[in-house]
């Protein structure tokens, strides 16, 4: 049994606080239809209270040398580590993916603490030589100041470690707007850093829409970073609102992802790849596969296999350790989704499997797609082009490699690719043409590790990426520092030839 708080409420300065209005959100299991707990809807004015306290907290703790800002990262760690199960099973609750899969979860964000917490004795900069003599020059990478994240449903709790555990380690303040959809991940990580010892004020929680929270971050002065996983139309509209404020933006949103299949491919692999990651959290990974791009010579024998393996994927709650996929997040999402069967039907896909709801009949039921599969996918259909964020897969059949990458680009996104193929030369080739942030080579689409980075190209992001080393650079400014110890006035590029 796991109990979870009737009310929400903000963490700001150490303190868990009531929101400025008393206005509160049901949050929804979207595997059962029922509320589990109450999400405030918190003001501009909560915002304000939160940057206060970021501000001030920011300043001591970037004094706190870095090896023991990483020491409370490793109790962070240790402690989400201890509680994986009972986190894990939340997550299932108020996400819906399967409890397999929100294990997964819970695990990359403690990954990601360990690994955080090493780069508290690097944060490695550079020393060079001086073209003058008794010069010294180095690069060392500063905090940004006060910080602010902005998080999506899908992945409550990794893609939020992939953010704040750099922010914190390189010594930031943060301020972190959760889903509303999905607030209890927060709030369990908001108490295992107060448990662990963090200082006030330096990890702000405060709930909310996008419209009042989301934007009064953006909005504000103090907060000099944004850090934003979520929709592409969402993530232009902050990127616009920040270019008008030069406030730096890291954009990571979209994908329509494609695993491509060749014919020497070794097909059992290539449909155990399609289906985890195709039908893996519904469908609802931003690396979901919804494009299959197969070879003509194979097109056929790989279709009836996927076939025979989706009649089997359960559909259910995704607390019954039997069911393989989960819920879809809510009834707006579920709708989308079967728009899009709609679309495709009418632009002439075929379909051959699933293409409906579950349990439509029953009021708080949960909210369920089939497994869905469409073949006869032209290139040009919105299906075949378009995020849908659901259990539905394009079958679009090519007769070269050349023709399956020129497909695989042509989309606006370019998060993850993947191909199947026993031919080093073709392995190569592809993973130097796919136009994606994230490539695989006979895996599925999905299944990226915290210690490389993590985004994608064209509409997919704004060239920052989460995760690795590289959110490091999202989080920190370059400060370049010259000690000259000659004792006498030296000009760069004026007195090197003396
Ligand atoms: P969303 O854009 O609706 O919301 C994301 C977050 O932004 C939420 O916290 C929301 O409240 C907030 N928000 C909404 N409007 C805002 C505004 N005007 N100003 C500031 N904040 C605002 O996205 P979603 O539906 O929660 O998530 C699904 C999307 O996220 C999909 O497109 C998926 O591909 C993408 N995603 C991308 C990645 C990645 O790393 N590339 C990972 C996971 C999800």
């Amino acid at each position: 049994m796991v109990n979870i708080e009737k009310k929400l409420v903000n963490y700001i300065d150490g303190q868990w606080v009531l929101p400025d209005r008393n206005n509160y959100t049901a949050v929804v299991n979207p595997a059962t239809g029922q509320t589990i707990t109450k999400v405030p809807l918190s003001t501009e004015n909560d915002v304000q209270a939160a940057v206060k306290s970021a501000k001030k907290a920011q300043k001591e703790w970037a004094l706190v040398p870095a090896p023991q800002r990483a020491e409370l990262l490793y109790r962070v760690g240790s402690m989400m580590k201890e509680r994986k199960e009972h986190l894990s099973r939340l997550l299932t609750m108020e996400n819906g993916k399967v409890l397999e899969e929100a294990r997964g979860e819970v695990q990359e964000g403690i990954d990601m603490a360990f690994y955080m917490a090493g780069e508290g004795r690097r944060l490695f900069g550079q020393t060079t030589p001086s073209e003058l003599k008794n010069k010294f020059a180095m690069s060392v990478r500063a905090p940004v100041g006060v910080v602010g994240i902005i998080t999506p449903w899908n992945f409550p709790i990794a893609i939020a470690t992939w953010k704040s555990f750099p922010a914190i380690v390189a010594g930031n303040a943060v301020i972190w707007k959760p889903a509303t959809e999905t607030p209890i991940m927060a709030y369990e990580l908001a108490k295992i850093f107060e448990e662990a010892g963090l200082p006030n004020g330096v990890l702000n929680v405060v709930f909310g829409s996008g419209s009042d929270v989301g934007e009064a971050m953006v909005a504000d002065d103090t907060i000099r970073v944004i850090s934003f996983t979520g929709s592409n139309e969402t993530g232009k509209n902050i990127a616009s609102k920040c270019g008008m404020k030069l406030k730096k933006v890291s954009l990571e949103m979209g994908g329509k992802n494609a695993v491509i299949v060749m014919d020497d491919a070794d097909l059992s692999l290539a449909v155990e790849g399609i289906l985890w990651s195709a039908f893996g959290t519904s469908g609802q990974r931003c690396t979901a596969c919804s494009r299959v791009i197969v070879h003509k010579d194979v097109k056929e024998e790989l279709t009836e296999r996927l076939m025979t393996e989706m009649e089997k994927l359960t559909v259910g709650n995704g607390l019954d350790e039997t069911v393989k996929v989960g819920p879809i997040i809510n009834a707006g999402a579920l709708e989308k989704i079967d728009r899009y069967v709609q679309i495709g039907r009418q632009e002439g896909a075929v379909l051959l499997a699933g293409g409906y709801t579950l349990h439509e009949d029953k009021e708080d039921a949960g909210y369920y797609y089939v497994p869905t599969l469409f073949t006869d996918v032209d290139r040009t259909m919105r299906i075949a082009k378009e995020e849908i964020f659901g259990p539905v897969v394009s079958l679009i059949e090519v007769e070269s490699l050349e023709e399956a990458v020129e497909i695989n680009n042509e989309v606006s996104y370019g998060l993850s690719s993947s191909i199947f193929t026993q031919n080093v030369n073709q392995v190569f080739a592809a993973q130097r043409d796919l136009d994606t942030g994230i490539v695989y080579v006979n895996a599925g689409t999905i299944g990226a590790e915290i210690h490389l980075p993590f985004g994608g190209t064209k509409g997919t992001g704004n060239g920052h990426r989460d995760s690795g080393l590289a959110a490091l650079d999202v989080f920190t400014e370059w400060k370049s520092v010259y000690v000259d110890f000659s004792g006498k006035l030296q000009r760069a590029q004026i007195d090197t030839e003396q």
